[in-house]
């Protein structure tokens, strides 16, 4: 087992004051993977104190410098390309290709748009030709990153490197459930250079160093993604400070589907929910379908997950992998069951672990129809292989369905008739629709309306995120 107890502060991998052991479990095979320490307050002033010494002169330095690190930890990613794919593998139980493929992939992404991104940002101009008012975009300060088990380095990089960019210095706090791909990254920003104190790395759980992170005097802002309950818990902390609170939460997308869209459109939202094993907040988890296709669509669907495969994380192949923890699998399971109390029809997959794996959190790819938009599995994020379909009658009535849930982050069209689509696109309430498969390209902006949260992450608004804005007046 790993004994991975040090944090990464002001350069160096220090044992915390005290040690409070938390063991990382493997979701595969249940066993034990590393033992990590969860740590205190005392932590969190000392990470604080040395990101406030060093954003004297971060915040100073030259963009070219910036631009020259960010491109050496660029290249120690890639080259650490395959250690970073298997640790995601064993701490969240993403399957090897996808781990690459999907997961790592995500993060190389995400560094290498923020390059081009940060040199083609503008820091400085004057307001207007005829003015004598000057604008500078600096940077905002101390942050605080915390991050979710999910898409681990995908939300530390979108976080992490924005905040370089911009100047800021910052203490991560990663998912206490998978925290080894973000210490995995301390390493290689440590071997790219960056200055001692501009990145550091907690430990801890919600409770503790979330908690001080949050109500920190000399914490400027606070960046996370992961539930909308933590995400609440967080802004209230965070008002006496008045920080900046920027939040990515969960969703609850809707894929709907017309009579005329592609052929492959009900397999394609199946596949789509599946992959990552449903742990993603922008997953299309109820698919409404057009009542005139709607009894081919279940066979289809039903069909489609029957085929999908489940493994353990370290084998190759397209397999999906197990759910995160026990917690989660049984939250998942009680969700289903929910389902089949109110009165939806299950079609595909259950409750019951696959067959030869009852060792780790399996879960079957499992569909429902004839779901009304008041039940449970409706309504509550599942996080999970788990779909739900629901008919619908007209264009009308299925905007009300999927516009009738708190969260607002990612929902699906799929028809063929171009000029419906862009009219439903506009009237779905979330910060992403996605139209007959099309996915978002690098440096475009995501996140959500409602309770799904605020401020967008990627590209230049991304990068906007960590700076305050000065006028000043009488610059000529
Ligand atoms: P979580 O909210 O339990 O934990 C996320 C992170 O927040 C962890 O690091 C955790 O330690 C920390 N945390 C928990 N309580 C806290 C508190 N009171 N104060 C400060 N920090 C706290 O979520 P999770 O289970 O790790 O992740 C799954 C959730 O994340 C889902 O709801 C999913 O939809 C959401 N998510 C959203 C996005 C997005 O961009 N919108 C992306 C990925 C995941």
């Amino acid at each position: 087992m790993l004994d991975k107890r040090n944090f990464y502060i002001n350069g160096q991998w220090i044992r915390p004051k005290e040690i409070n052991d938390f063991t990382v479990i493997n979701p595969s095979n249940e066993e034990a993977y590393a033992t990590i320490s969860l740590g205190g307050a005392h932590d969190v002033n000392l990470a604080v104190s040395y990101a406030k010494k060093a954003l004297i002169e971060w915040s100073q330095f030259d963009k070219k410098e910036r631009i020259n690190l960010l491109e050496k930890l660029l290249n120690i990613y890639k080259n650490k390309w395959q250690d970073i794919t298997n640790t995601m593998s064993n701490e969240m139980g993403a399957p090897l290709d996808w781990s690459s493929s999907a997961q790592t992939a995500s993060g190389a992404d995400h560094i290498n748009d923020f390059i081009f991104r940060l040199k083609n940002f503008q820091f400085e101009a004057k307001f207007n030709k005829n003015s004598n008012n000057y604008i500078v975009y600096e940077p905002i300060g101390v942050c605080a990153l915390i991050t979710p088990w999910n898409w681990p380095i995908n939300q530390i990089t979108l976080k992490v490197i924005p905040a370089l960019a911009a100047g800021c210095t910052m203490i991560l706090k990663p998912s206490e459930i998978a925290p080894l791909s973000g210490m995995l990254f301390a390493e290689i920003i440590h071997e790219a250079g960056f200055p001692p104190g501009v990145f550091n790395l907690i430990n801890g759980d919600g409770d503790g160093v979330g908690t001080d992170l949050s109500s920190h005097s000399d914490i400027d802002m606070i960046s996370f993604t992961g539930s909308t309950r933590a995400g609440k818990l967080i802004s209230k902390n965070a008002a006496d400070t008045i920080k900046r609170v920027c939040l990515e939460l969960g969703g609850k997308g809707g894929n709907i589907i017309f009579s005329d869209s592609n052929p492959e459109a009900v397999r394609e939202g199946v596949r789509n929910i599946m992959s990552n094993s449903g742990q993603s907040c922008d997953a299309p988890t109820r698919m409404l379908v057009e009542k005139s296709i709607y009894k081919r669509a279940i066979e289809e669907a039903a069909d489609e997950a029957n085929k999908i495969k489940v493994d353990i994380a370290s084998k190759k192949g397209n397999h999906i992998g197990p759910v995160i923890s026990q917690i989660q699998y049984d939250k998942i399971i009680n969700l289903i069951n929910s389902g089949i109390k109110e009165g939806a029809t299950l079609v595909a997959g259950g409750s019951e672990k696959p067959a030869g794996l009852e060792k780790g959190y399996f879960v079957k790819p499992t569909i429902f129809t004839n779901v009304t938009n008041d039940m449970r599995i409706a309504k509550e994020e599942i996080f999970g292989p788990v779909l739900s379909i629901i008919p619908f009658e007209d264009e009308d009535e299925a905007i009300s369905i999927v516009n009738d849930t708190p969260y607002g982050l990612g929902n699906y069209v799929q028809t063929q008739d171009k000029e419906k689509a862009k009219r439903v696109a506009r009237k779905l309430r979330s910060g992403g629709v996605y139209i007959n498969g099309n996915s978002a390209d690098p440096g475009t902006p995501f996140g959500g309306y409602r309770q799904s949260g605020n401020g967008r992450e990627g590209g230049n608004w991304g990068l906007e995120e960590y700076l305050e804005i000065k006028t000043i007046c009488g610059w000529e």
